[in-house]
């Protein structure tokens, strides 16, 4: 058992030292290199293979043709795991983990995005 005298030490000393813990969200953290977050599409990149599509284990990612060579992607945020499998199995560079991991929203429709040449944008209205 901790004695009050010692206690009391203990707590006065802890006063002065620089916190553990982080302050986020007010001090936004560093994500470390060859993290796995919110998937990037490059349309201009994209060749339709469709081996993103085969490898991904959760179906979140739906490649269309829009037009002669155009491809589109439908990544649904709220399936993907982000294992980056579909970045790994990419043969051209057309997929892309970024850092950014905040991605939460309050609807599950809000989290499909659909990325093609002319936008790249949520089905969300962005404010
Ligand atoms: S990161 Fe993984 S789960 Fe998400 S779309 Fe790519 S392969 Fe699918
Ligand atoms: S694997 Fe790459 S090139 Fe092939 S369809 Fe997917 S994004 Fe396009």
């Amino acid at each position: 058992m901790i004695r009050p005298g010692r206690m009391i030490k203990q707590v006065l000393q802890s006063l002065f030292k620089k916190p553990a813990t982080s302050l986020y969200p007010f001090v936004k953290t560093a994500m470390p290199d060859k993290f796995r977050g919110r998937l990037k599409y490059y349309p201009e990149r994209c060749i339709g293979c469709m081996l993103c599509m085969k490898d991904c284990p959760s179906d979140a990612i739906v490649i269309k043709k829009i037009g002669d060579k155009k491809y589109q992607a439908e990544i649904n945020l709220a399936r993907c795991i982000y294992c980056a499998q579909c970045v790994d199995s990419c043969p051209k560079d057309a997929l892309e983990a970024t850092k950014e991991f905040e991605l939460a929203k309050f609807s599950r429709e809000n989290l499909k995005v659909v990325c093609n040449e002319e936008t790249c944008r949520s089905s969300e209205t962005k404010t």
